[in-house]
């Protein structure tokens, strides 16, 4: 369990004052300039060495990619930071948008730094109005305290933090999606290459980066790269705020050491699974996106990257959905089926015309009014959709399918028979 002292987010309950003077309390903004000195090429080694991986949900090492942009291109550098979290069950990077937005800022001005740019967007969810609100006046707040803008902390670097709103597709999320809709266009992801530290934002070198990612980068710097990873395990390292919701006593967001047990941050959390840890049915631990696992699963498993991985599912956004026995689990996953048809940006046609596929038969599958072979028939879809699309929301419509099949074949098989036999008897 995380001890108090190696928390990062202080005021993650909004308990104390999000604004400068509370966040100045808590030690933000405190040496800034210090760490600013230490240069970029030191800032992006401890970040390495740190072995922080990003937050927002594919784990990729941050400091890896931050090097990936290049030392003197010649154009301007940009920073990106998503904050347009909008993954099924996922609420982590809120509740820093709205408690501690100034937590996220000194982040931006470090991270910023080390990879040479003078601009920083972020790219905030529309639906998040207080969130937004909050952070805009944590901005201004920064501005008069010269905290960023020209010389930002009396560093010599300017430093420019512009707050963008979305308008309520789920697709920006993806980065170089999000980086059309910033530069005014339609939101549709991009093809790769070239990968935006070459060519992003109105072509130019650009991070995008998650909320959470940034925000823990200043107290990396401050309390060093081996306490970071002296916490959790080894490459699945630090601190995660962890959103737990669905069939629990006390739905939450926590943060906690990574690779926690499961069990043990559903029970000690959130106040167990409503009815008692024998009556859950699957968890689906990282988002909608990844695939759900059984409670065999669920009794033993330790929630970081690669543990998550190794069971077919993944850690992504943290965001831990419950359900118990009570669940009717083929129409929970039908009901992510929907969100992901409705949320394709439409562009490829594996994942227009899958993803829509997909979704009617699973709706059959609710009542079993399909064959015994439709189920290997879909299967065979999620495949031919998974891995062959732009953008990763074909994979994400895929695994839920995969992995409802993977641990309840035999749900959907005995509503078939019960189908069968309904209709025999009409
Ligand atoms: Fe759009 Fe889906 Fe293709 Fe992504 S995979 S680009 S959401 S059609």
């Amino acid at each position: 369990m995380l001890k108090e002292k190696d928390k990062i987010f202080k005021n993650i309950y909004g308990y104390d004052d999000w604004g400068i003077e509370g966040s100045r309390k808590r030690g933000i903004w405190s040496n800034t300039k210090d760490l600013i000195a230490k240069g970029s090429d030191y800032i992006i080694e401890e970040i390495k060495k740190s072995d922080l991986r990003g937050r927002g949900g594919a784990g990729f090492p941050a400091g890896l990619k931050w090097s990936f942009m290049p030392k003197n291109s010649g154009k301007p550098h940009y920073l990106v930071i998503n904050a347009d979290e909008s993954e099924p069950g996922t609420c982590k990077d809120r509740e820093i948008l709205r408690n501690d937005p100034h937590l996220l800022l000194e982040g931006c001005l470090v991270a910023g730094f080390a990879m040479q740019a003078h601009a920083c967007y972020i790219y905030i969810r529309g639906e998040y109005y207080n969130e937004s609100s909050n952070l805009q006046k944590a901005i201004d707040e920064a501005y008069v305290a010269s905290l960023i803008g020209k010389n930002a902390c009396g560093s010599k670097w300017d430093f420019d933090i512009f707050l963008h709103r979305g308008a309520g597709a789920y697709i920006c999320g993806e980065e170089t999606a999000l980086l059309e809709s910033l530069e005014g266009k339609k939101g549709q992801p991009r093809l790769k290459p070239p990968f935006p530290a070459g060519a992003g934002l109105y072509g130019c070198p650009t991070t995008v980066t998650n909320v959470e990612t940034v925000a823990v980068v200043p107290t990396i710097l401050r309390r060093g790269a081996q306490w970071f990873a002296g916490i959790g395990n080894p490459k699945n390292t630090g601190t995660k705020i962890f959103s737990i919701s669905g069939h629990v006593n006390n739905p939450c967001n926590v943060e906690e050491e990574m690779g926690i047990p499961l069990k043990e941050l559903i029970e000690k959390h959130a106040g167990g699974v409503i009815g008692g840890w024998d009556n859950l049915l699957a968890v689906i631990p990282g988002g909608a996106s990844v695939s759900l696992i059984p409670k065999s699963i669920c009794d033993n498993i330790k929630m970081d990257f690669d543990s998550l991985q190794g069971v077919q599912s993944g850690l992504g956004t943290a965001a831990v959905i419950v359900m118990n026995k009570t669940t009717d689990i083929v129409e929970a996953i039908t009901r992510l089926s929907y969100f992901y048809k409705h949320e394709s940006c439409g562009q490829c046609t594996p994942c227009r015309e899958g993803t829509g596929w997909m979704f009617r038969i699973m709706k059959k599958m609710i009542d079993g009014n399909v064959q015994h072979e439709d189920i290997d028939k879909l299967l065979d879809v999620t495949k031919q959709v998974e891995g062959h699309t732009i953008c990763a929301l074909g994979d994400a419509a895929a695994w839920p399918i995969q992995g409802l099949m993977r641990h309840f074949r035999p749900e959907i098989e005995k509503r078939i028979e019960e189908n069968q036999q309904r209709k025999a008897v009409a």
